[in-house]
């Protein structure tokens, strides 16, 4: 299905392929099993400029389209989804700086973060505050030109390793949004194992006590922290991980389709099962229905189609959920071998769970997506 793509494109697609295939997809079982991803492995990706793809050229980046992007963050999610959940924060903090920082902000992080020498985080959960972001109660308090931070972040993919933190907290004039550096006197971060999926992440606690930071690195105004920088991030979010559910979708099939394919029960491949079949043709059809429209959401977001957020909310909402029912049933063929770790199905189906809490449950997509068809159908009535 790469008909829809320009040369360039599907020369990117194809050299993101490889790539995964190489040198992510054979490792990732280790990586999920360490719930660690290796700092090489971080390395590497800055250093094939993979990190710093979407950065404007101005600053150092690929200043690649969203639809190069998203080929990049399925084939990621194809092979690791904790790699391109690295690729997702990262590129929802610099989307953040590049829309919101002023230009001072925007020459000093930039470069470094399109070129990987700075990785970022975004740090916006906490304990009391989830789906609802402007629930946060971390304090952000003016002093001279500086602001004095004080909370506790939870759940911060990459929080264990990375340089850049995206903090959102409470000022006098509402959710306020500012780059906090690791080496702020009063941080310390602490890995929170054992997760049910994207294990691999470094996911951790931010803990911040009375981190001074300097006025510069304010982003947007204050009290647009959760309606414009959050948003902004979010937005992006929700398209790399769209993207990254069409890569566990494919995985699921590609296993499930090798396995049917060389196990035999009852005399039989068990691919010959028309239940079977079933489950494959269901991965087949959503693995399909998902990308298209994942390259919808992004050929809006390239052309500036104001549609493009309705599109991009779908694509998540519809892959993260097809990813789900992909996992199931890929361990269901499976077997008891899906059950164990020797296949990567087990690590497919503990990553899709993820991707149903985050960038927008699918509880609050079933809410909101309903606004988008109650616009488009008043729009619709109004211009005829
Ligand atoms: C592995 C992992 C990585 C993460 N990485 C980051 C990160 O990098 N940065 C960061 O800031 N956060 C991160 N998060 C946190 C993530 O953004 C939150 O988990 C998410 O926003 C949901 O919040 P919550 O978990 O507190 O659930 P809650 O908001 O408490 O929701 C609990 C349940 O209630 C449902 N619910 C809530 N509100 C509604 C509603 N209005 N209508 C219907 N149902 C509703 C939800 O769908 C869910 O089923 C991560 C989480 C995980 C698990």
């Amino acid at each position: 299905m790469t008909g829809a793509l320009s040369a360039q494109q599907a020369q990117s697609l194809k050299e993101f392929r490889d790539f995964a295939d190489l040198r992510i997809a054979p490792h990732a079982d280790s990586w999920h099993r360490a719930q660690r991803t290796p700092p090489e492995v971080v390395r590497l990706l800055a250093d094939e400029g993979l990190l710093g793809l979407p950065v404007p050229s101005r600053y150092g980046g690929g200043g690649c389209d969203a639809v190069t992007l998203g080929l990049l963050a399925g084939e990621l999610g194809r092979a690791c989804s904790s790699v391109r959940s690295l690729l997702t924060v990262h590129t929802m903090v610099a989307h953040a700086v590049a829309r919101w920082g002023d230009r001072a902000l925007k020459e000093t992080w930039l470069p470094r973060l399109a070129s990987g020498e700075t990785i970022g985080a975004l740090a916006v959960s906490e304990p009391g505050a989830g789906s609802d972001a402007s629930a946060v109660t971390t304090r952000l308090v003016r002093d001279g030109d500086d602001w004095i931070v004080d909370g506790h972040k939870k759940w911060i993919t990459y929080g264990q390793s990375a340089d850049l933190f995206l903090v959102v907290g409470q000022s006098d004039q509402g959710p306020t949004a500012l780059l906090v550096e690791r080496d702020t006197p009063g941080l310390r971060t602490e890995l929170i194992e054992d997760l049910v999926g994207i294990r691999a992440s470094m996911t951790a606690h931010v803990y911040l006590e009375r981190c001074r930071v300097p006025g510069a690195q304010l982003l947007a105004r204050p009290g647009l922290g959760v309606s414009h920088v959050v948003g902004a991030a979010l937005d992006l979010g929700r398209y790399t991980v769209g993207w990254g559910c069409v890569g566990i979708l494919d995985a699921c099939l590609e296993a499930s389709v090798d396995y049917a394919s060389q196990r035999e029960q009852f005399g039989s491949l068990i691919k010959e099962h028309q239940l079977v079949r079933r489950m494959i043709t269901g991965m087949y059809t959503d693995a399909r229905a998902a990308r298209l429209l994942a390259l919808e959401a992004g050929r809006l977001r390239d052309e500036g189609d104001p549609g493009a957020l309705a599109a991009t909310s779908t694509a998540k909402h519809f892959a993260a959920t097809a990813a789900g029912r992909a996992a199931l049933d890929a361990v269901q063929i499976h077997g008891a071998n899906g059950c164990g770790s020797d296949y990567p199905v087990q690590r497919y189906l503990g990553d899709s769970r993820v991707m149903e809490v985050i960038e927008g449950s699918t509880q609050l997509h079933q809410v909101g997506l309903a606004e988008y068809a109650f616009q488009e159908r008043a729009l619709r009535r109004s211009i005829r």
